[in-house]
């Protein structure tokens, strides 16, 4: 009588703490459906400031304003965390195209790829050898390489469920082409822009020389997918047609930048850590709403949406708005290395840099005991329509955090659309729609408190 006695108050406690877990998300989503602030700082974050390329002046504002919102919440701390990043400019709008016979050309939309050096000043003019990737170019003839251009033109696969898997696909032409043409003696790279839909808009993003030494550089640029195909077709027609293109971009000596921190002091656990973020550059095509202004702000208003809540966080639950991402991971790094010098005990974090789409889940990087913990949870997401709970990959900023004990997370929107606007022109506030961001916002800090009521040990 005595055992069932005691096995009945377990239930019941299980079931009332299930019901004020099920009570306060409902309180957070209703808090960021009708009174959310991701949407309105991401429009002074778009729209006011801009595009925010490290060490751009856009970035500074970011610094400066994110910093200023953050302080008017009323968290227990807020800081700078200076970290040197690398500054690429872009200069003169890029100009290129097609030449089918003398005088006779066909303008095609390019941009230069982030960190390319710029071309010569009369620009690259040379005929075009097109390639499906890396791994083809180096079964061709060096000769038929030397003095030309190589055109990497291996589209994403299009029947990939999820986009990201087909950019990581193709990623590799954009990241490497260049220092790979470059040691086979080409003189200049053009790669398909990373786009699964066919327009006229080309994409930029990070790509790397490695070691090469100055004078095997070459420069490199995306063309629209449009543009893409035409080339490639003109090319079939006649293999011997030029392609000309010049731009004017440098790499300038690194420059000191931040990354934006804010802080809820926990009241059991001050000592152990929740990171939730992402990451306030972007490139400077569009103005980087979903890449990756909607993580920041989503990010900024998980701690506010605890606070309207009325959730007092056990444990310290940090926003960290991480600078330079996208070409060179400096914040996300300079921020482990604080933290490693501090000892600071930091046990889950959570990244948002996959667009400001519907979300559907998580993504999670942990030991098989806490990912069934975590699955323990679903049932509180259902009413949210998220359900999409696998192991896998979290963010770049937070990678660096990894160790074998903390928990690391991505939120994952529905990545359907998210490449049509990643990393070009396209990526604007218009593109951002309210009700999903503020979806994404609720969906982290349910989780962030999820993590904070009952921490990382298994059951
Ligand atoms: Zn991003």
């Amino acid at each position: 009588m005595k055992h069932l006695f005691l096995v009945l108050i377990i239930f019941i406690s299980i079931d009332i703490s299930a019901q004020n877990d099920a009570n306060n998300i409902k309180k957070i989503y209703s808090n960021s459906l009708t009174n959310g602030k991701s949407y309105e700082w991401l429009e002074h974050l778009s729209n006011k400031i801009g595009a925010r390329l490290s060490g751009s002046l856009g970035a500074e504002r970011a610094v400066a304003y994110t910093r200023a919102e953050l302080e008017g919440l009323g968290l227990d701390k807020v800081w700078l965390q200076p970290v040197m990043v690398p500054k690429w400019v872009r200069g003169l709008p890029e100009l290129a195209y097609i030449e089918t016979m003398p005088g006779k050309t066909t303008q095609v939309n390019i941009c230069a790829l982030g960190g390319s050096v710029e071309t010569p000043n009369g620009g690259v003019r040379a005929q075009v050898i097109e390639v499906s990737g890396i791994e083809e170019l180096k079964t061709i003839r060096l000769d038929r390489i030397k003095g030309k251009i190589v055109f990497f033109n291996r589209p994403m696969q299009a029947d990939l469920i999820d986009t990201f898997e087909a950019y990581g696909g193709c990623a590799d032409q954009r990241y490497a082409g260049a220092m790979e043409a470059g040691k086979l003696g080409a003189v200049g790279v053009i790669v398909r822009s990373l786009n699964l839909r066919m327009d006229d808009y080309p994409h930029t993003g990070s790509m790397t020389y490695g070691d090469l030494p100055v004078s095997q550089r070459i420069p490199s640029a995306a063309i629209s997918t449009n543009h893409a195909d035409l080339l490639s077709t003109m090319l079939a027609l006649d293999p011997t047609i030029t392609f000309f293109f010049k731009q004017t971009c440098k790499q300038l000596a690194d420059v000191e930048s931040y990354n934006v921190i804010g802080q809820i002091t926990g009241s059991q656990f001050p000592d152990e850590y929740i990171v939730v973020g992402g990451h306030l550059d972007s490139w400077d095509l569009g103005d980087g709403s979903h890449d990756d202004g909607a993580g920041v702000v989503q990010s900024m208003d998980v701690l506010r949406l605890l606070k309207e809540s009325g959730i007092k966080p056990k444990r310290s639950i940090r926003v960290v708005l991480f600078m330079n991402e996208e070409n060179g991971l400096r914040g996300g790094k300079k921020y482990a290395e604080i933290a490693k010098s501090k000892n600071e005990n930091h046990i889950f974090a959570l990244e948002s840099d996959s667009g400001g789409f519907t979300p559907r889940g998580f993504s999670f990087d942990c030991s098989e005991d806490v990912f069934n913990k975590v699955l323990g949870w679903k049932d509180l997401f259902k009413p949210y329509l998220i359900h999409y709970f696998e192991q896998g990959g979290s963010g770049a900023d937070i990678g660096p955090l990894k160790n074998d004990r903390i928990v690391l997370a991505g939120l994952k929107p529905d990545s359907q659309r998210y490449f049509d606007y990643h990393h070009a022109s396209t990526d604007v506030f218009s593109a951002v729609n309210k009700r999903e961001l503020e979806l994404g916002a609720a969906t982290m800090a349910s989780l962030v408190y999820l993590f904070d009521t009952y921490g990382i040990d298994a059951e």
